[in-house]
């Protein structure tokens, strides 16, 4: 028995099928980011490893393309 099964997170993409990730749409990709432009870790978002990596080429191609901001952190570029 897990003691903090309350803090389960379910992957937003598998619980909802209609929700696409796409690097054309920075509304929801910013979700996924911190303030600074950091890709937020699995832990935190609850998204599972397959979407996780989905959404990271997403933002990096959004970024890319320059819909999303780059992290302001230089060891990260
Ligand atoms: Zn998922």
């Amino acid at each position: 028995m897990k003691m903090f099964t309350y803090r389960k997170k379910i992957c937003k993409f598998c619980e909802n099928k209609k929700m696409e990730i796409d690097y054309k749409t920075p509304s929801m990709l910013r979700r996924f980011v911190t303030e600074q432009g950091k890709i937020l870790p699995r832990r935190i978002t609850g998204t599972c490893s397959l979407h996780q990596r989905g959404l990271v080429t997403a933002i990096k191609r959004a970024r890319n393309i320059a819909l999303l901001a780059y992290t302001n952190d230089v060891k990260n570029a």
